[in-house]
């Protein structure tokens, strides 16, 4: 599997899950833009990626803005002549129950999860349409398929990531573009870490896998999306969540 020749940027590329899959990507030969609003934050990655024989480079990219994500795009294209590949990986949560919701962490999270998705789509289909060809890949989350308590605004906003994949997804087909999504379960990352030892185990319980994920097991979703071996896949949600919501 090579994703050599292809340029691919990562939105929220500093930790987690997308520096995980910018690193997997660099490994398979991509030259990797590595978006983030810290930019600073990202050079560690780019580093690592580099200290392994990759090739990758930071690009200041806030996922709330409309400008920064063009720019973003723009700068990727300027510097490697092309974008072969997005990952809208960026997103928060801001937990709470709906009766104690504030508008703001509703806005905040939607603007973030679901807007971000679509800041970034539509900058980067402006060259995937030229050329005629393209790879997005959103990453959504089991929640936006089968709830959680506590979640109503992350999971409006990664179901709406779910409707937004198969739209565009028809949409761009016939510009051979895909647009997928992968949904991840639980995966080990700071997204999670605030859990207690106590919830951790409580949660690996109902995992039919008995563990939590790992970000590289997502990242090898993604990887496997955005290669030449998933041609004929659009439209599609690979749910990485060792059968939690089967
Ligand atoms: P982390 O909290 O570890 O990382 C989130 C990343 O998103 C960080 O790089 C963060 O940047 C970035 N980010 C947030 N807001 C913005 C913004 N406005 N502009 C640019 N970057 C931003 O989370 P994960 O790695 O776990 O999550 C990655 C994706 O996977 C998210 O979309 C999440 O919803 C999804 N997911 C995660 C699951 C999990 O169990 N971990 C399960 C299902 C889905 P910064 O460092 O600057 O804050």
């Amino acid at each position: 599997m090579s994703l050599a020749g292809k340029t691919a940027l990562i939105t929220g590329a500093n930790r987690g899950i997308g520096r995980a899959v910018a690193l997997a990507m660099a490994e398979k030969g991509a030259l990797v833009a590595l978006g983030s609003r810290r930019p600073e934050a990202a050079e560690t990655v780019r580093e690592e990626i580099e200290k392994r024989g990759g090739q990758a480079f930071v690009v200041a990219l806030d996922v709330g803005s409309t400008a920064s994500c063009s720019e973003a795009v723009d700068q990727v294209v300027g510097r490697t002549g092309r974008l072969d590949i997005l990952v809208n990986n960026a997103g928060i949560t801001r937990d709470s129950v709906l009766l104690r919701l504030s508008e703001e962490d509703w806005d905040q999270v939607l603007d973030t999860n679901l807007k971000g998705v679509y800041r970034c789509s539509r900058a980067a289909l402006r060259p995937m349409l030229k050329a005629r060809s393209g790879v997005i890949i959103n990453i959504s989350s089991i929640v936006g398929l089968i709830g959680n308590p506590g979640q109503v605004n992350y999971a409006a906003a990664k179901a709406g990531v779910i409707g937004f994949t198969k739209s565009l997804a028809r949409e761009v087909a016939s510009r051979q573009i895909r647009v997928n999504a992968v949904a991840p379960g639980f995966i080990d990352t700071d997204m999670t870490g605030s859990l207690s030892e106590e919830q951790q185990k409580a949660l690996a319980a109902r995992i039919p896998l008995g563990r939590t994920g790992k970000p590289e097991e997502v990242a090898a979703a993604v990887c496997f999306l955005a290669g030449d071996e998933a041609s004929y896949i659009t439209g599609q949600v690979i749910v990485v969540d060792g059968g939690l919501a089967m």
